[in-house]
């Protein structure tokens, strides 16, 4: 399929490809929707096999960024950028990372980068040296790492899920197995020991695992024994692609909430398998949106207060999701759904950035 039918298909407003010769960057910019306002996604460095797997990536990632920004209630649309490595790991350089903020800036405002996937917050400051409409660096831009919100707004995720289940909504005493202790499993578990959770834990960097140990003494496991780990939440804080529909018999855990990413290989089948097998799936974009609330909310003008309403709302947010999904087929379609009425509904009356939609 050529580029602009896969646009069409996904219902995209523009991509953008840019190569720079003097520093050899390659980039895309995909912006799919402008309805609620400008669109912040983070810039992802990756090497990819073909440049065809650059734009599959960049496309689906921004469509998600849609959804994500519509059901956190902002006034924002959902966009994301990528640059195409050489190399696998391939270190970012102050030259590239200007040359990508001279891209991002020819958007005036439209596009908003931020932090991703080899991108850290120095990178995010280079980028910042060339164009305004940058978030999450610390220096020559603002908002830091997002992960500390991210983890708050995905335990919030969790707080709905027992809560939907009948449970008591605390966790002194309750199992949480986390998949990845990085930036925002760290945060997880910090905030879940404070709150009484038993943690168990598994990642392929021993110096993070070390980190969850030491600090809140967390019991560790195998990376391949953590999916099916006994536990009443498991909580992907790694990868995407880690669950599909037939791992649902193996799953022992009757909840699935955590901050990774597409954690579901085909989210509309597998989280319907997941239904059908009586596990709680709590989507992603919903889970993970308090990275996103705090950078687009600061540059929106959000106050502190504002701010922190906006993450506790994923709690009440995920709980009508998870209500609805008994009408929808499954947790996927409804959050889908949700999304969908907030872009209907704002859409109506945009554009103004700094305005909010919906009630949360
Ligand atoms: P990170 O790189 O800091 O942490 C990821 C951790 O997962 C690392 O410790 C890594 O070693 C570990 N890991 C990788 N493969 C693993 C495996 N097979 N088994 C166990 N552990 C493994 O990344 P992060 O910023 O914490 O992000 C984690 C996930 O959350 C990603 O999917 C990211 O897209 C998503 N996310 C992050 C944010 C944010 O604010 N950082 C926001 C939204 C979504």
């Amino acid at each position: 399929m050529n580029t602009l039918e896969q646009m069409i298909e996904r219902g995209h407003e523009r991509v953008c490809f840019h190569q720079d010769p003097d520093t050899g960057l390659r980039a895309i910019v995909a912006i799919h929707s402008t309805a609620l306002g400008n669109a912040l996604g983070g810039t992802r460095r990756w090497h990819y096999a073909t440049e065809a797997d650059a734009l599959y990536d960049v496309l689906r990632l921004s469509e998600g960024m849609t959804y994500k920004a519509a059901a956190a209630g902002l006034a924002m649309g959902g966009a994301k950028s990528v640059i195409l490595l050489p190399k696998p790991g391939h270190k970012g350089t102050e030259s590239e990372g200007r040359a990508m903020g001279r891209f991002v800036d020819n958007f005036h405002g439209e596009y908003i980068a931020a932090e991703d996937v080899g991108v850290n917050t120095q990178f995010v400051d280079w980028m910042a040296m060339e164009t305004k409409h940058v978030m999450g660096g610390e220096t020559v831009s603002h908002g830091g790492d997002p992960s500390p919100y991210t983890a708050q707004g995905t335990v919030n995720a969790m707080k709905a899920c027992l809560a939907h289940l009948g449970k008591p909504v605390s966790f002194s005493g309750v199992k949480v197995a986390i998949q990845g202790v990085g930036s925002v499993g760290y945060n997880v578990a910090r905030i879940l020991k404070q709150d009484g959770a038993e943690l168990i834990v598994a990642d392929i960097n021993d110096a993070n695992l070390e980190r969850v140990v030491e600090d809140f003494g967390a019991t560790v496991v195998k990376p391949n024994e953590i999916i099916a780990a006994e536990c009443d939440i498991l909580a992907p804080c790694a990868l995407g692609g880690v669950i599909n529909g037939n791992m649902a018999s193996k799953l022992n855990a009757p909840i699935v909430c955590g901050a990774a990413n597409n954690i579901l290989d085909d989210p509309d089948e597998d989280s319907a398998m997941l239904k059908s097998a009586g596990v709680l799936y709590a989507p992603d974009f919903v889970a993970n949106a308090g990275g996103l609330i705090r950078l687009a909310g600061l540059y929106l003008g959000m106050t502190e207060p504002q701010l922190n309403q906006k993450i506790e709302d994923i709690e009440t947010t995920m709980l009508q999701i998870l209500k609805d999904a008994d009408k929808a087929g499954s947790t996927h379609a409804s959050a889908i759904a949700f999304a969908n009425t907030r872009i209907a509904a704002g859409a109506k009356h945009k554009t103004r950035a700094g305005q909010e939609v919906g009630a949360n």
